[in-house]
């Protein structure tokens, strides 16, 4: 898992930018009819017909939003393409094409940049996704990334934050917390390799938390299940912050208040024992974690028997007017006002 500083590797030099860029690029396929024209000229072109065009942006700086050292660029590559993808599907939409933009300083050599490239062509070919352009250029200090997604939604299709109604579902997919605690049994880790380097660590217990952290998947397919489903949820959002914040989001954009049950959040049984190991409260890594990348929604109550007993949904609370207030009704029933970082309130009750 763990990164060694291998010999033989090709300096970025050696192939000038154009040369780098055809060959990391080279084993991508289109998929798209709307990619009139991808990587080789001054711009991409693209042709979405009489559908909307969506467009979002994220940039990932080495130290701040990644740590090399127990991230495996491959790995890496996945999830940035990934958490760009999940913005997309959030507002009901397919995503289509992204752009990749990099910079490296010159201690990451050819190899380096080839591996992070297997894990943007893998997430391409399984998500069918375009990649149409990019940048590329080197850095003084660590890696920087910045990838665009795009994507595509007949206009009465798409989701927004703000359509959210009192009495509404609210709604999640898959289960949360998870990505929260791998990153906490990697971190740990990373401390155990510092001390003894040798330590080969058995880390089978946690694959799926470590999994849901170095390797996350965006909800492409609950946007293809409700879809099939046929219902169009009032508003959305992909829970990357923590589903505290991300409530409190839709909310605030509805100009509504919420009652979230304590007892409904859905916990995979490896993330309530590893809170159990490192004595965090999992009602707190699921509002607090981030990273998870599921999809918090919100559906007319008309719409319950269309997902009711479906395993990819939890109904995890409800919509009430503003007045009543963002709240989590927890196990013994009391009602405790959801903030943005969870932990203060929580300290206090
Ligand atoms: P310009 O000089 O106009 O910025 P570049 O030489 O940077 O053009 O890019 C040439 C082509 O390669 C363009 O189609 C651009 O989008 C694409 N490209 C550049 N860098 C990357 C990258 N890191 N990943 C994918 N495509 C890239
Ligand atoms: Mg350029």
């Amino acid at each position: 898992m763990f990164e060694d500083k291998n010999q033989d590797k090709t300096s970025l030099e050696q192939l000038g930018e154009f040369g780098l860029i055809d060959h990391l690029t080279r084993n991508l396929k289109l998929h798209h009819k709307s990619t009139i024209k991808g990587i080789g000229d001054d711009a991409a072109v693209l042709d979405f017909k009489d559908n909307k065009t969506l467009v979002s942006t994220d940039l990932l700086i080495e130290g701040i939003h990644f740590d090399l050292s127990y991230m495996p660029l491959k790995h890496l590559g996945y999830k940035a393409v990934i958490v760009n993808l999940s913005d997309i599907y959030a507002m009901n939409a397919r995503a289509t094409q992204i752009t990749v933009s990099v910079a490296v300083s010159n201690r990451f050599p050819l190899e380096a940049l080839e591996e992070f490239y297997k894990g943007i062509e893998l997430a391409c070919e399984l998500y069918k996704i375009d990649l149409v352009g990019g940048d590329t250029s080197s850095s003084t200090t660590g890696m920087i990334i910045s990838i665009t997604a795009l994507g595509e939604a007949a206009k009465e299709d798409i989701v927004y934050r703000s359509q959210a109604k009192p009495n509404d579902l609210l709604v999640v997919s898959g289960d949360l917390g998870a990505a929260y605690m791998g990153l906490q049994v990697l971190k740990r880790e990373k401390e155990v390799f510092k001390v003894n380097p040798n330590n080969q660590p058995d880390l089978s217990a946690y694959s799926y938390i470590i999994e849901r952290q170095l390797k996350p998947e965006a909800r492409k397919d609950i946007v293809e299940l409700l879809k099939k489903l046929g219902i169009k949820p009032t508003s959305m959002i992909d829970i990357s912050d923590g589903l505290s914040s991300e409530i409190l989001h839709l909310c605030k954009q509805s100009e509504v208040g919420c009652n979230l049950y304590e007892d409904k959040i859905p916990l995979d049984p490896t993330v309530i024992s590893a809170c159990e190991e490192f004595k965090l409260d999992s009602t707190l890594v699921a509002l607090s974690g981030g990273e998870d990348y599921e999809l918090l929604f919100t559906i007319d109550q008309k719409k319950f028997p269309e997902l009711k007993g479906n395993p990819n949904f939890t109904v995890v609370g409800h919509i009430t007017e503003k007045n009543e207030g963002a709240h989590l009704v927890s196990r013994n029933n009391s009602k405790i006002p959801l903030t943005a970082q969870g932990w203060n309130s929580f300290a206090k009750a």
